[in-house]
């Protein structure tokens, strides 16, 4: 059987793989590669609080974590695990955060006001320069083809099986209002001696900061503008960023500034990952919103259970 997957970000590269792996002929076809990708400007860490709310997000999360485990092990890769520190005003946690691994409270005055509560779990950092590379070196190993094009529709395709992992392209190809733009602002840093190796979160209910450190430099963020796709770097928006994380992470004074970089996630309120209910040989795997890294794998298992029931 072969299988074309369309799309080359986080989502079409674990699919491929995973396919490869259970011994399909697959071929990726993308308009573009990393490090050009939505994927590629993505923070990234393995994210709990939008997902422990929702089932299936919490499904394929956690699914997903064993694939993680096991990549870990390979420092080529880029994955990493690192504590996740989640501060809040209040003291509210969210259901089931008792769930998640080595988690433990962490002491009210670890952390300047107004943030007084928190807690703290063992997360993995997917350090996107290094992991996008692996993925894409891993895929074609397995012997995976790519082609460099744009899919204007679905039957323009000749395979017996195609996967739909665009993103928000997804928006051109099919009808599907759910689909949306939530803008990600962030900065690139870089990363001074001894930094912590810690993800810090903050969030209240206006605005949500993070501080991920990554192998060669550090990542800040961050924002979640639901329905905007423009591009340009607001600096209004990266001082009030760069303010927010200094408070929280002191030794950020002696990082300098690289670069600022914005990116669109597909926002859906949840992602699609169906067979076409008119077209029995195209499967939809878009629209993970911020959590594209964190269900990937969950996601891509799901893809390959479908494939072999048809
Ligand atoms: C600032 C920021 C921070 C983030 N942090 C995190 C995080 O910490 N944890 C986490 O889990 N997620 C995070 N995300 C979300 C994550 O990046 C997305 O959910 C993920 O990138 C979606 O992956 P994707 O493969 O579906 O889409 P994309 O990466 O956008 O890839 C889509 C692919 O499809 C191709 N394509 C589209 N249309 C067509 C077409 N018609 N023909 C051919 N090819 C096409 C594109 O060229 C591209 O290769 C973050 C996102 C941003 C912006």
């Amino acid at each position: 059987m072969n299988i074309s997957i369309i799309g080359a970000g986080i989502i079409g590269l674990s699919t491929a793989i995973k396919l490869l792996e259970a011994g399909f002929d697959v071929t990726i076809l993308s308009k573009s590669t990393t490090p050009n990708t939505t994927s590629d400007i993505a923070a990234a860490y393995w994210a709990a609080s939008d997902l422990l709310a929702d089932e299936q997000k919490r499904t394929l999360g956690f699914a997903a974590r064993a694939r993680l485990l096991e990549l870990a092990q390979t420092p080529e890769s880029g994955i990493r695990q690192l504590p996740l520190l989640v501060l809040s005003q209040a003291d509210h946690k969210p259901d089931l955060w008792e769930t998640l691994p080595d988690v433990r409270e962490l002491p009210s005055g670890q952390f300047a006001p107004p943030w007084n509560h928190g807690f703290s779990f063992t997360t993995f950092q997917f350090d996107v320069p290094t992991y996008m590379p692996f993925l894409y070196q891993h895929l074609e190993k397995l012997g995976g083809k790519f082609v460099s094009r744009e899919v204007k529709k679905f039957e323009e395709l000749d395979a017996d099986v195609m996967i739909n992992c665009t993103g928000l392209g997804a928006k051109a190809l099919v009808a599907d209002d759910d689909l949306y733009p939530i803008r990600g602002q962030i900065m690139r840093l870089s990363r001074p001696d001894d930094f912590p190796e810690q993800i810090i979160t903050a969030e209240d209910a206006s605005q949500v900061s993070y501080i991920v450190p990554r192998i060669k430099d550090v990542i800040l963020g961050g924002t979640y503008q639901h329905h905007r796709d423009d591009e340009a770097v607001d600096q209004k928006t990266a001082d009030a960023i760069w303010e927010r994380c200094l408070t929280l992470e002191p030794a950020l004074s002696q990082a300098k500034l690289l670069e600022h970089r914005v990116g669109i996630r597909p926002g859906r309120p949840l992602p699609r990952l169906e067979r076409d209910p008119h077209q029995a040989n195209l499967i939809h795997n878009y629209g993970h919103g911020s959590l594209g890294h964190t269900l990937a794998w969950g996601c891509a298992e799901r893809v390959l259970e479908i494939v072999k029931s048809l």
